[in-house]
């Protein structure tokens, strides 16, 4: 019996704002614990929030970019529940009146097998993070637990899709592609490792051809690709097994477990919290006017998908070239910026696809940290397409350019770099070589045409890699006489 996979994500994203949603403490990840607190993110009675204006801004950016209808009223709602990391004893978050609502995402039909799909969108909507909870210790008396507060507050989007993913590897690449656009849109930035961005998948089966959806389990928390897309894998087996042997499958929530692969249940339905929402009295409704939601649009930049297009028509790049150089804004402003100024968008494309991403992935930097500025990649392009230089030595000078700072073209005159493209100097070192090896020669003359590439090899090595290798196989050819 073939079964069929339904995967719905809940996405929750920091909002990249400097300070928390509803008070004026820090967002910066990595202080000592509690450095960043106040009255209001500890949640102390008479504390009241008030709402970070840019944080509003960066969730609408998200909505529009995402094609969502972003509501002109919204309405801030408690959540109710007890946590030792909650010190309110509710979370802020938006509950029947989301921000936003619909929307969707295109899946690149390049990435992976799964080829072009869209991915609607039920709603985006608003909410404050909780702290964290520090556990130590194993044994009942020694066991502690330390909670920090620097998180909570910090603002978060939570982006729901609808059921509309149906293997574990769409899954992977709708989350893929969401966390692109979000740091594409400088929302969010990406950063998995440090919990700002995360991923809940809702997981369910049903026998192909079937249309009501099944019982779903949750997996809370995933914080990568790989393992999102192995937790969903590991979950489609187990719903499938469990069904396969009569039993049922209950509503739980779920954790992954890196190290074994699996994942395990947290707490059943029966457990779960009924979180008794009900409207913030602190907090008027959220209200976004026509023209706050218009400016918004018109500051919107060109979205990875439409560049990937335009640099392919603009550039008459390939595709790959296109899809590699639109994987972050900044790669996709540096490649262009090094187009337009060398004329030469191929070249421009190799130069960063090659050697520029080379060494940020080396150093382990990002591209505004690469000391070659677009003008200056440029230059050397230039002096490479004028024969200045061959493509080899050019590597060296584009290395010492990262090194020095300097421009292609002092580089190339202060070390004597420049091709040698005249016979007269070329001429003496083919002869000294043809001179050197008759062997190869007899064997050239006897028909292995192979051996002609060790003969340019050799000269090439002796002009320390200068010679124009045009010029030096018409000058080899000449004195063998074939
Ligand atoms: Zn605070």
């Amino acid at each position: 019996m073939s079964y069929e996979a339904v995967i719905g994500l809940e996405i929750h994203a920091q909002l990249l704002t400097a300070t928390k949603i509803f008070c004026g403490c820090s967002t910066a990840f990595g202080a000592p614990p509690n450095a960043h607190t106040c009255p209001v993110c500890v949640g102390l009675p008479g504390a009241l929030p008030v709402l970070n204006r840019t944080a509003v801004d960066l969730a609408v950016t998200a909505a529009v970019a995402l094609g969502c209808d972003v509501h002109e009223r919204s309405v801030f709602a408690r959540k109710n529940y007890f946590y030792p990391d909650l010190p309110k004893g509710y979370q802020i978050s938006q509950y029947e009146q989301p921000l936003a609502t619909g929307g969707g995402l295109q899946l690149p039909g390049e990435a992976g097998s799964v080829g072009e799909k869209f991915v609607r969108l039920t709603r985006i909507h608003m909410e404050e993070d909780a702290g964290k909870s520090l556990h130590e210790g194993f044994a009942d008396s020694d066991r502690k637990t330390y909670l920090d507060y620097n998180r909570s507050g910090v603002p978060l989007v939570e982006i729901v899709s609808e059921p509309d993913m149906r293997s574990a590897e769409e899954a992977a690449v709708f989350f893929e592609t969401l966390r692109q656009i979000l740091v594409w849109l400088r929302v969010n930035d990406g950063n998995m490792d440090e919990g700002s961005l995360r991923c809940d998948a809702n997981v369910s089966v049903r026998r192909r051809g079937e249309t009501k959806l099944g019982t779903k389990t949750e997996v809370k928390n995933v914080n990568s690709f790989r393992y999102l897309e192995k937790a969903i894998q590991y979950e489609i087996g187990r719903h499938i097994d469990v069904l396969e042997h009569g039993g049922r499958i209950v509503q739980e929530t779920r954790l992954f477990d890196a190290a074994q692969g699996k994942t395990y249940s947290m707490r059943s339905k029966e457990e779960a919290h009924d979180y008794r929402y009900f409207p913030e009295p602190d907090l008027p409704p959220l209200v976004i006017t026509d023209e706050r939601r218009r400016t918004i649009v018109d500051a919107l930049p060109e979205l990875p998908e439409q560049r990937r297009r335009r640099f392919i028509e603009q550039y008459a790049l390939p595709p790959y070239d296109a899809a590699l150089l639109t994987q972050t804004r900044g790669v996709a402003d540096y490649f262009e910026a090094t187009a337009q100024q060398s004329g030469n968008p191929k070249a421009a494309s190799n130069w960063v696809m090659g050697e520029v991403l080379r060494s940020m992935k080396e150093r382990g930097i990002e591209i505004e940290a690469v000391p070659i500025a677009p003008a200056a990649l440029a230059g050397l392009i230039a002096i490479v397409e004028k024969g200045t230089i061959s493509s080899t030595v050019a590597k060296d000078v584009f290395a010492t350019m990262y090194d020095s700072g300097r421009a292609a073209a002092d580089i190339v005159a202060a070390d004597g770099l420049a091709q040698i493209s005249d016979s007269s100097s070329l001429e003496p070192i083919v002869h000294k070589i043809v001179r050197a090896h008759p062997e190869i020669l007899e064997e050239i003359r006897a028909g292995k045409d192979r051996k002609f590439q060790f003969l340019v090899g050799q000269v090439m090595k002796e002009t320390k890699g200068k010679g124009d290798p045009k010029l030096v196989t018409e000058l080899l050819k000449a004195a063998i006489g074939t």
